[in-house]
């Protein structure tokens, strides 16, 4: 995915939330020990990162609507 701000690729990751904070997690780091620690029991949603712009893209999930 393109970022809308600067046309660069985004990266695809998942963000985590645990009510406390919320954490992106890039796929290529998802058989690490960090994504063990963090992912356990955490709701996620699939988003894109644009690391030039600090922008998150996600597609929030529409549950219950
Ligand atoms: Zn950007």
């Amino acid at each position: 995915m393109k970022c809308p701000y600067c046309d660069t690729e985004m990266l695809k990751g998942d963000l985590y939330g645990n009510r406390v904070e919320l954490k992106w997690v890039a796929k290529d780091a998802h058989k690490g020990i960090m994504h063990a620690l963090i992912s356990g029991g955490c709701p996620k949603i699939e988003t894109y990162k644009c690391i030039l712009c600090n922008k998150f893209i996600s597609d929030i999930p529409v549950d219950g609507l």
